[in-house]
């Protein structure tokens, strides 16, 4: 029996991963629709002032977690009670993106030009040092290009730190609710990286520490939402030229963090060089490909990882291409009609920009690709 702190189409992607294997959930989540409950057991408890962790915990063999803002006293409290993978300190490391960035700086890896931002005096000293064009962001809790501003111009930079010190408590659950407390919220400036293409790598460490990398996928996003991820990457990319360095990127944060479980570490390509964006402790939807398209999904991948199994071959089986649907779509059957298309669907409400569902496509070439993707979007318009 797995336990999973989350309830989302990630943990609902897990258990039908798991099922295969004949494996049980129970899921924690704070919302009674949670949309994995409807492949396991759901506890519907707080995260932050959890109740009912005995009903949680009781006949677990191994927790692991499907978003990375689980409250880091109650990853605390599981690990104390159950063996949590991956562990507290890799979701520690990514719910800040200053300590991600630090971590990534320490260990050699390149990431924007960034600096802390504590109040709008130090904001300004920051814009003056990286300079303009600077994204600046929440360090915790933003999502989907939530909890950001891009600075264009010296009059951006008021109105910035005046807008995110005004919404950010409601990141948490993506409402944008008025804050409340009188507390600064934290901050990050980065410098706004002219990127060719964003590229993840996906990564998992099994307990005995084998890694297995899967080849490097390209994204592309929309409103800061991921739109459509591809794996190999486009001859755009040339993702080969980058795969050994996406590669000794991954090692070195998998091997840092004491990692168990699949990891995911989005980058901006720029020029001859790789910067690190952020990582994401879990499953992550730039690898939702590999669920038609891999020898072995993510979802598959992480599990063999958290119940010491041997890990999963990575290797692609054809062209691959994923499309998110956000929102309101068309009708699922419209996205049936395309040759090939596999509808994967979560059994969520739809509300605008929120991820409902996804296509998969596994073709011989990317030509073949690039038809069916086109098509999809063309429904989709
Ligand atoms: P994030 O929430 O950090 O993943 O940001 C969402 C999206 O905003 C990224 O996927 C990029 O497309 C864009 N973005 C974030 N940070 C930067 C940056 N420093 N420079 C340029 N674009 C960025």
């Amino acid at each position: 029996m797995i336990g999973i702190i989350g309830g989302g189409q990630l943990g609902r992607m897990l258990a039908m991963a798991g099922h295969r294997l004949g494996e049980r959930f129970r899921f924690m989540d704070e919302t009674p629709d949670a949309v994995a409950g409807h492949v396991g057991e759901l506890v519907v408890d707080s995260f932050a002032q959890p109740a009912k962790l005995d009903a949680f915990l009781s006949g677990i063999d191994v927790v692991s977690y499907e978003f990375e803002n689980v409250p880091v006293q109650l990853a605390e409290t599981v690990a104390s009670r159950a063996k949590l993978l991956p562990g507290v300190m890799a979701l520690r490391t990514s719910q800040d993106r200053l300590s991600e960035k630090s971590m990534f700086a320490e260990l050699g890896i390149g990431t924007p030009a960034f600096a802390k931002v504590d109040s709008l005096s130090e904001l300004h000293a920051a814009v003056g040092a990286i300079g303009l064009p600077a994204v600046l962001k929440t360090r915790r809790l933003g999502y989907d290009g939530k909890g950001q501003a891009v600075l264009r111009v010296a009059s951006d930079v008021d109105p910035a730190w005046h807008a995110l010190q005004g919404t950010s408590q409601g990141l948490e659950r993506g409402e944008g609710e008025e804050k409340t407390s009188g507390l600064t919220v934290p901050l990050i400036l980065e410098k706004f990286v002219e990127f060719q293409a964003e590229v993840s790598i996906l990564a998992a460490r099994g307990m005995n520490g084998e890694i297995a990398f899967y080849p490097l996928t390209e994204n592309v996003h929309e409103h800061g939402i991921l739109r459509i991820s591809r794996c190999p990457a486009s001859k755009r990319v040339d993702g080969v030229r980058f795969q050994d360095r996406a590669e000794q990127i991954a090692e070195a944060v998998l091997k840092r963090l004491d990692y168990v479980g699949l990891l995911a570490i989005e980058l901006f390509v720029v020029g001859e060089e790789l910067l690190a964006n952020e990582m994401a402790p879990r499953v992550h939807n730039s690898g939702h490909w590999t669920m038609d398209g891999s020898r072995t999904s993510q979802f598959e991948q992480h599990l063999r990882a958290i119940m010491g199994w041997p890990l999963g071959a990575p290797q692609t089986v054809g062209v691959c291409g994923m499309v998110n649907l956000i929102g309101n779509c068309p009708a699922l059957s419209e996205f049936a009609r395309i040759p090939g298309a596999r509808v994967h669907w979560y059994g969520k409400e739809p509300r605008p920009g929120r991820k409902v569902g996804h296509l998969n496509f596994v073709e011989q070439t990317q030509s073949d690709l690039d038809a069916v993707m086109a098509a999809a979007l063309h429904v989709l318009r």
